[in-house]
């Protein structure tokens, strides 16, 4: 569900380039970009432009325009830094999983040796 009057989030602002953000990935269907608090580096967001609450709300399109591009932001996440070994992808849908923004994303956590992070 699109609702027009629904208030700008955060990821719609970096979407419009009113909130600058470093750009991993980008065309016409969705924007993916640096996570301002790394988990680990390269941590990085994919979003649809379209706003998109949350996965509930995912139409076939939808679906097929955002969700294909992530092995392309995969790669090229793991091609920007030989020391990564493994990557973990994301996606918490309501404030009970993690939500925080209300605009369906994806988290890129690239993962190195010894890097500590325990989900
Ligand atoms: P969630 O907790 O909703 O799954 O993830 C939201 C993510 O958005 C968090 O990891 C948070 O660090 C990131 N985030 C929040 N505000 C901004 C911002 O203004 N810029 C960027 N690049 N990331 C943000």
């Amino acid at each position: 569900r699109y609702n027009k009057n629904m208030a700008e989030d955060i990821f719609d602002k970096i979407i419009e380039g009113k909130i600058p953000s470093y750009k991993v990935y980008e065309d016409d269907d969705v924007l993916a970009f640096l996570d301002i608090s790394q988990a680990t580096p390269g941590h990085t967001l994919l979003v649809s432009k379209k706003h998109i609450d949350n996965i509930y709300d995912y139409d076939d399109e939808s679906a097929k325009k955002v969700l294909t591009k992530i092995p392309i932001i995969a790669r090229a996440i793991r091609k920007s830094n030989p020391k990564i070994i493994g990557l973990n992808i994301l996606n918490n849908n309501g404030q009970a999983a993690g939500q925080s923004v209300i605009h369906t994303h994806w988290h890129f956590i690239p993962r190195y040796q010894d890097d500590k992070l325990d989900f």
